[in-house]
């Protein structure tokens, strides 16, 4: 045989997984190598442990409505390192299985990091061995992006950090504005701390429609964190066993944590990508095209490497369409329109499909509907927080184009609403629906007004 392996999978997270594990099933010899933890950035230090510390988050609210309905909660107090280690048990048992699956498909898997040595050879770190593939999958994800030229930079901490803390933070910092910051702000709110947010934008949510980014700047400011917009950090300093930093209006701000969530980096440093020829982008993600393969012939790259849309269940289906079209011999082009994505803060977000203004720009007229209200079950307690709920249509077709909703629940509605989202359904359709009472979503069916656009959809 001219090369050892048939595919060699550089990074065993979402997308390199499915990519090896379908691979091997369809009977190709697979290497996997993982420079961490087998599960990669979702189930290690993404998604997973977000989610339960979002959940761990939930109680101090569920506590502080109790009253309304009756219960009276005395003595409640909160542990840390019990969720903190909690979170990482599962994650371990997560990643075990991710480790035993693979096994269990036939895919080899080495615990180092690789590189490539040129088109058809990788080289592993520990060893040094060099092994040859016909083709390589470049499925390396990202990395928190640190602003290395800010004095100080080294006192602050990323995602990755966040979850193994030795002590829950009493005062934290966070700097960013998208989805990442606005999640650790409610887990840290949510467990107790006191969370500050500067971002250099003059909103939130950089991507999300317009009316979601004005609701959520109003509830998380309500929800009791600060934000602080148009300022960046100029330097951090060591305060005692603290961090001072020095914002950009002069401002000193003191924090036992500071966060930075300013985005990602495409994972293709050092890779040795450029032995190979493998054409990035400016941002430094591989440039692939819809079957996901590179520049290079033998060369593919799926996931958040890619910088396409990155989120996990884009990776994975990018992992198994690239398996079926080379191996299943299934040609498959990746559909990345019409994905639905969550914002777990408070109130969560959920949002699928075009904004108002990606609407408007795209069709000759757009018919906006829209609803803001407090939900049911804040009626019996003193949560002042507002649901927000939007619907996109194009005015000519009737065709639904985006649902866009902040409030309890809104992440699982969502992925019921794409599903009608994603089929081309009318709003005529949509309203056909019998409501569901009472529930909060029955709301989205009875949504019957047009409404004018309020503020500028920039
Ligand atoms: C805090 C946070 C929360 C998130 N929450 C969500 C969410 O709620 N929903 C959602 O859909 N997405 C979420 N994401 C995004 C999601 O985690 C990613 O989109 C997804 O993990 C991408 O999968 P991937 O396979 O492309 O890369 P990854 O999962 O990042 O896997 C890449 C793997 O490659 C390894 N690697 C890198 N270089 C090498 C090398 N040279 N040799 C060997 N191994 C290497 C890495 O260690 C890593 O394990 C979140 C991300 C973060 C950071």
């Amino acid at each position: 045989m001219k090369y050892e392996y048939d595919l060699f999978v550089i990074g065993a997270g979402s997308g390199g997984v499915r990519a090896a594990r379908i691979a091997s099933q369809a009977g190709a010899r697979v290497v996997v190598a993982e420079e961490y933890r087998i599960g990669g950035t979702c189930v290690i230090r993404g998604c997973v442990p977000k989610k339960f510390l979002v959940y761990g988050a939930e109680f101090s609210q569920m506590i502080a409505d109790a009253p309304g309905y009756g219960w009276t909660v005395g003595g409640a107090s909160f542990s840390w390192p019990t969720l903190r280690d909690n979170v990482q048990s599962e994650v371990s048992r997560l990643s075990a299985i991710y480790t035993a699956n693979l096994a269990k498909a036939g895919v080899t898997a080495f615990a180092e990091r690789a590189e490539l040595v040129d088109a058809h050879t990788v080289k592993l770190g520990k060893s040094g061995s060099e092994i040859t593939a016909e083709r390589i999958l470049i499925a390396t994800g990202g990395k928190p992006y640190l602003p290395e030229e800010l004095p100080g930079v080294e006192l602050g901490i990323s995602s990755n950090e966040a979850f193994l803390l030795e002590k829950l933070p009493e005062r934290v910092l966070i700097v960013g504005g998208g989805y990442v910051a606005l999640e650790f702000a409610n887990i840290f709110h949510g467990l107790g701390s006191k969370v500050r947010i500067v971002h250099r934008g003059d909103q939130l949510l950089r991507g999300f429609d317009h009316d979601l980014r004005a609701h959520m700047h109003i509830e998380v400011e309500r929800g009791g964190t600060q934000l602080t917009m148009k300022a960046t950090l100029t330097k951090l300093e060591k305060a005692g066993g603290a961090v001072s930093a020095t914002l950009s209006t002069g401002e000193k701000v003191e924090a036992d944590i500071v966060l930075f969530a300013i985005g990602r980096d495409p994972n293709t440093q050092g890779l040795g990508l450029e032995h190979a020829g493998v054409k990035l982008d400016e941002a430094g993600a591989v440039i692939v095209d819809e079957y996901s393969q590179s520049s290079v012939e033998s060369i593919y790259a799926i996931g958040d490497v890619t910088n396409r849309m990155n989120l996990t269940p884009v990776a994975i289906r990018d992992g198994h369409a690239f398996a079926d079209t080379v191996y299943n011999k299934r040609p498959t082009a990746i559909d990345h329109s019409f994905v639905p994505s969550a914002v777990f803060a408070r109130p969560p977000i959920g949002a699928v499909g075009l904004t108002e203004a990606d609407a408007r720009r795209s069709y000759d007229a757009v018919d906006i509907f829209r609803t803001s209200f407090r939900p049911m079950r804040n009626m019996l307690t003193t949560n002042q927080e507002r649901t927000l709920m939007k619907i996109v249509a194009d005015a000519g077709t009737g065709k639904l184009l985006g649902v866009h909703i902040a409030g309890e629940d809104a992440p699982e509605m969502v992925q019921l609403a794409a599903v009608a989202v994603k089929a081309g359904i009318t709003k005529k359709q949509w309203d056909s629906t019998m409501a569901l009472h009472p529930t909060a979503a029955e709301e989205l069916v009875l949504l019957r007004e047009k409404v004018q656009s309020a503020g500028s959809p920039a």
